[in-house]
């Protein structure tokens, strides 16, 4: 398997290092054929190349099996046309990345008692570059109105909703749909109605409907209620920073970008630039994206590929292992711990780990 790293801006080059120093440690353990290319992309690259996104960033896309993509802090970006590239947007709508899958369950104590992911449509919703083909989906007709359009289409919404109603069949088997739709009742109720038909196809998995400004409430009372939640893009971005608190901190929150053939491994948490170089953030959240993205791969079925599915696993149980002790954690999560020094201290916990995956 071959993976290209991102590294990013803020604090995206140091949980990226402790992230890459993760995944050799696995691969050398498990003799894994695992092959990571680090490629900075974002500020850093602006002043050599004029643009956050060198031309080089596509080339690797195409040699790779997947990427992880550090946080970006994009709205330092310079405009489209001075070189300020979202890659993370570029990649959801060019790759066609339709589905992002963020797991929230209780890590330390520090969190609640819940486990439960977060299946958010990612390619169009209310954000504004990803819903037009050419344009954006913002505009001032004068300087005093401003309008936004939102984008919900049957196709997206099919591909999504299978992603979560498959995963759920795999869980506790509840789907929990959020929505607005009695406000939003055409783009909502086109939602809603593709979900209820994704929903006849899988007859063992629950379909519960929610609005979604009763789910923020609901989802704060008690977390553990819920098992898979589906929902569209910016309800989704919101509600997984949310429950990534709930459980016990943004820096825990990891994520993955999936399509049809390939994906983007990316933490829930943006790109902190208050702690940026101080080697006080918490790779947390990377880590644990790296490790679906082994996953997503070993899980695309041939056999060669279980292995990559063991150093997965291996990962989860090693940063569980390194949190269970608070003196272990960083500090926002209540640790004395650096950025490297979590990293190292998942490493030595992947020894005992690699043996029961
Ligand atoms: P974006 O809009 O790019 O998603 P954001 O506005 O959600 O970003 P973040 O960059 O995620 O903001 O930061 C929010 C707060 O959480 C900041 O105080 C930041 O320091 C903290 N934070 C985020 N990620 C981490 C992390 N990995 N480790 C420690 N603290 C973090």
């Amino acid at each position: 398997m071959k993976i290209v790293l991102f590294t990013g801006d803020g604090i995206g080059p140091e949980i990226s290092a402790a992230t890459n120093t993760v995944l050799t440690t696995v691969r050398d353990h498990l003799s894994l054929d695992l092959d990571v290319e680090v490629q900075p992309v974002g500020l850093s690259e602006l002043d050599a190349h004029g643009t956050t996104a060198p031309s080089v960033v596509w080339d690797l896309v195409e040699e790779c099996d997947g990427a992880i993509l550090a946080p970006l802090s994009t709205y330092a970006y310079p405009p489209l046309d001075k070189g300020g590239i979202n890659l993370s947007s570029e990649f959801r709508t060019k790759l066609d990345l339709t589905s992002n899958i963020r797991p929230c369950a209780s890590l330390c104590e520090t969190g609640r008692a819940m486990d439960l992911v977060v299946v958010r449509e990612n390619t169009e919703g209310f954000y504004a570059v990803r819903t037009m083909y050419q344009g954006a989906g913002e505009f001032m007709p004068d300087p005093d109105s401003a309008f936004a359009l939102r984008k919900i289409t049957r196709l997206a919404t099919r591909r999504v909703a299978t992603t979560a109603f498959e995963l759920a069949a795999e869980r506790r088997k509840k789907v929990s749909v959020i929505h607005k739709a009695n406000v939003l009742k055409l783009s909502d109720g086109l939602f809603l109605d593709e979900v209820r038909q994704v929903s006849n196809q899988f007859p063992t998995v629950e379909l519960e409907e929610v609005l979604v400004d009763a789910a923020a409430s609901l989802l704060v009372r008690d977390p553990s209620a819920f098992d898979v939640v589906l929902t569209s893009n910016m309800f989704g971005d919101i509600l997984s920073n949310l429950t990534a608190e709930l459980s016990g901190g943004l820096g825990l929150g990891p994520s993955l970008n999936v399509g049809d053939d390939f994906a983007v491994a990316q933490a829930s948490h943006g790109s902190a630039p208050d702690i940026a170089g101080q080697n006080i953030a918490n790779p947390t959240a990377l880590i644990l994206s790296s490790a679906m993205l082994l996953d997503w791969y070993g899980n695309q079925s041939s056999a060669s590929r279980k292995p990559y599915l063991m150093a997965g696993t291996a990962i989860k149980s090693a940063v569980k292992e390194v949190l269970a002790q608070p003196s272990d954690r960083t500090r926002d999560v209540g640790g004395r711990r650096s950025t490297n020094e979590f990293a190292s201290a998942v490493c030595r916990a992947l020894s005992v780990a690699v043996a029961s995956a």
